[in-house]
């Protein structure tokens, strides 16, 4: 696996990838692998010929409160499982390489934004439309691939593909979970022991909405009202427990078909992300 850090050489190795007939799929990440990046490097590995990884922690992303600082960074082990992986390229550029000093322009996502996860998070979204359509330019993927577990992300950056017309598919991947259900996710090394455990009430919140759908309730009142309860009994302070068309975010009154479950919930100060589909038909997420 080679380890690129220009952008003028990460461009000329795509040039010659296409030119030699293959198809490039590409993984953005900010590093710190887990087994969620593992099967999203995988998935990615079946959709094309070559597989580009980027490990790049987005300072544009992180709001002034935010943990930009601390974020978990280790290049010498996400290079070797990578490497392992069977991914052809990790592109691991510096901020100054990525955001010269005369950087200017900016990804606007606009409504999409500023809901669920935007409303605490002003200015997030821009800066992952931001960083996604730069290295969309830099690689010039046929195959994108982002994990449903950032939900409101994927949707915002199908948008930005179309609105933007980026020759690109953007392919989903369904949530990697530890074996007690907790969404994997690279903030989960700021948990204690005791937010670890609480911590998985996030998916016992989801699992006790499917059963609701699955025995007939249809109000989403009543659902959000018992994840809520789910996490306030495991001591997690929810933010929000929302259900929305899967599509569109739009919020919903009633489930349906194409109704996803998302919740954002605070274990101590790390703040957890995670969502699912309400109906067992609804796993696959609507165009
Ligand atoms: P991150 O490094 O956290 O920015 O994540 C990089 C990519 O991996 C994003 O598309 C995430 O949605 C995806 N991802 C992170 N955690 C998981 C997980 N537990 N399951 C599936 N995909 C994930």
């Amino acid at each position: 696996m080679e380890l690129i850090t220009d952008i003028t050489a990460m461009r000329s190795w795509c040039a010659a990838a296409r030119r030699a007939g293959g198809r490039i799929a590409l993984v953005p990440t900010m590093g710190y692998f887990h087994a969620g990046h593992l099967a999203l490097m995988d998935r990615a590995r079946s959709l094309a010929d070559r597989v580009v990884v980027s490990l790049f922690v987005n300072p544009l992303q992180f709001g002034p409160t935010e943990d930009l600082d601390r974020y978990p960074r280790d290049l010498e082990r996400d290079q070797r499982l990578a490497g392992e992986r069977g991914v052809d390229v990790l592109f691991a550029p510096a901020v100054e390489t990525m955001y010269p000093s005369e950087t200017a322009t900016r990804v606007v996502v606009g409504e999409l934004g500023t809901r669920l996860c935007g409303a605490s998070r002003p200015g997030h979204f821009d800066g992952v439309a931001t960083v996604v359509a730069k290295l969309f330019h830099i690689v010039g993927p046929d195959v994108a691939v982002f994990g449903e577990k950032d939900f409101q992300q994927l949707v915002i950056l199908r948008r930005m593909a179309a609105d933007l017309d980026f020759p690109v598919t953007i392919v989903g991947h369904p949530v990697v979970r530890e074996p007690d259900g907790l969404a994997m996710s690279s903030r989960n090394t700021y948990l204690s022991p005791e937010e670890r455990r609480r911590a998985a009430a996030i998916s016992r919140g989801l699992r006790r909405a499917r059963e609701l759908v699955a025995g007939g309730e249809r109000r989403v009142e009543a659902i959000a009202t018992a994840v809520e309860a789910v996490l306030t009994d495991a001591g997690l302070r929810s933010e929000y427990v929302a259900v929305v068309d899967s599509a569109t975010l739009a919020p919903q009154h009633k489930v349906t078909q194409r109704s996803r479950l998302l919740v954002a919930a605070w274990a101590g100060a790390t703040r957890l992300i995670d969502n699912c589909a309400l109906t067992p038909s609804g796993e696959v997420i609507a165009p």
